[in-house]
C-alpha cells in the first residue's frame, strides 16, 4: 500500500508527464481538451481530481488516437486514482507493492496476472 504522500508524489509526477506529452502534440488537440489537460497538471486536491476522473476517462477515448500509447496509460493511471482503485490490480484486486508503483507508475497488473496477460495478448 502507498502512504498518501508517495500517492501524492506519483499523482504530481503523472501530471507533469501528460501534461508534457500534450504539449508536445499540442497541434493536434483543441483549446478545450488543453484546458482540461492543464488543469490534470495544477491539480492537487483529491476532490478535484474525483470530479476530473469521468472528465479524463472521456478525454482518454478522445485523444486515445492521437496521443501515444504512453498518454494514454498515464491517463488512465491518473483515472485509476481519482476513482480511488489506483494501486490495485486490475485482475485479481490485489494490492500491488509500493516499490513497483514508484517505477512504474502506471503499471495495472499484479506480477502473475501481468504475466498471464502477455501470454494473452502474443496468443
Ligand atoms: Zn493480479
Amino acid at each position: 500500500m502507498l502512504t498518501v504522500e508517495e500517492l501524492e508524489n506519483i499523482k504530481e509526477r503523472l501530471g507533469k508527464q501528460f501534461a508534457k506529452i500534450v504539449m508536445e502534440a499540442h497541434a493536434t488537440l483543441d483549446a478545450e481538451l488543453v484546458h482540461l489537460c492543464s488543469e490534470v497538471d495544477s491539480t492537487r486536491g483529491e476532490e478535484h481530481l474525483k470530479a476530473l476522473g469521468g472528465d479524463l476517462c472521456g478525454l482518454k477515448k478522445v485523444i486515445g488516437v492521437e496521443l501515444d500509447l504512453s498518454a494514454v496509460e498515464i491517463l488512465s493511471a491518473l483515472c485509476r486514482i481519482g476513482e480511488n482503485t489506483y494501486g490495485r490490480c486490475m485482475e485479481c484486486g490485489a494490492d500491488l507493492p509500493g516499490p513497483l508503483l514508484q517505477s512504474h507508475p502506471t503499471e495495472r497488473f499484479c506480477s502473475c496476472c501481468r504475466v498471464n496477460h502477455r501470454q494473452l495478448e502474443h496468443n
